[in-house]
C-alpha cells in the first residue's frame, strides 16, 4: 500500500515537550512498526526516543546505543519491546539480523537513528521522523502563548513526521492537536 498521509509538523518548545510528544506517539505504536529518526547531533533524537519508550511502557533508562548498535528495551503491560538502533556505523540494516537481538522487528517497535538510506531496503512501511532546530526562534518572535506559562522559548525544535504506507494515517490523525502551532 503506497498510501501516504500528509506530513505532520509540530513545534516542540522544550526538551519536556519533545519527550511528551514522543510519549504520545509511542502510546499509538504497535509491534512491527518502524521509525526512522533523522536530525543533526543535538536535534533531540534521543530525547524523543525516551518519550517513545515512556509511551510504550519501557521501564528503565534509555541511553544512546552508539557503541552497541542496538538495544532491546522490554516493556511493562506486555506491550511490544522497543528496539533502539544507532545505524551510524553499520552499512546495512541486514546486519541487525547478525546481532542476535532478543526481539525480531516483527514483534518489536523499532526506532533507528541515522537510518536514512538504510531502512528503505528493509521496509516499505515506515514513519520518517525529522528533527530540526528552526532558525530565528527569539523571545517575543511570535511563539504561541501556552496557557499556564509565561516562558518564551529561546531555542526550540520542530519535528516532521512522514508516514510511508497505509499504516500511518491513523497514527498521525490528531497527534499534533495538543501542541498545534500556527507555523
Ligand atoms: P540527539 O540524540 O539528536 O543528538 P538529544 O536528544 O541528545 O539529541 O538532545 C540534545 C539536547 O537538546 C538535549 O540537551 C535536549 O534536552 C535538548 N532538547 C531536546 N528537545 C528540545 C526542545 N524541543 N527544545 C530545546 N531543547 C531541546
Ligand atoms: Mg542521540
Amino acid at each position: 500500500d503506497d498510501a501516504t498521509p500528509r506530513p505532520v509538523t509540530v513545534r516542540l518548545a522544550t526538551p519536556e515537550a519533545t519527550a511528551a510528544f514522543g510519549a504520545r506517539l509511542g502510546a499509538r505504536l504497535r509491534a512491527g512498526d518502524l521509525l526512522v529518526l533523522a536530525g543533526d547531533l543535538g536535534a533531540g533524537k534521543t530525547t524523543l526516543t525516551r518519550g517513545l519508550a515512556e509511551g510504550l511502557g519501557v521501564r528503565g533508562p534509555v541511553t544512546s546505543p552508539t557503541f552497541v548498535i542496538a538495544r532491546v528495551h522490554p516493556t511493562l503491560r506486555g506491550g511490544p519491546p522497543l528496539v533502539h538502533v544507532d545505524a551510524y556505523r553499520i552499512g546495512s540494516l541486514a546486519e541487525l539480523d547478525d546481532l542476535d537481538l532478543d526481539a525480531s522487528t516483527e514483534e518489536a517497535v523499532t526506532v533507528v537513528e541515522w537510518g536514512r538510506g538504510l531502512v528503505e531496503e528493509l521496509a516499505g512501511e515506515r514513519l520518517e521522523v525529522d528533527l530540526v532546530r528552526p532558525h530565528g526562534t527569539l523571545p517575543g518572535s511570535g511563539a504561541s502563548a501556552d496557557e499556564g506559562t509565561s516562558e518564551v522559548p529561546v531555542e526550540a525544535r520542530e519535528v516532521t513526521l512522514r508516514g510511508i504506507g497505509g499504516r500511518w494515517a491513523g497514527v498521525l490523525t490528531g497527534l499534533a492537536e495538543p501542541d498545534r502551532s500556527t507555523s
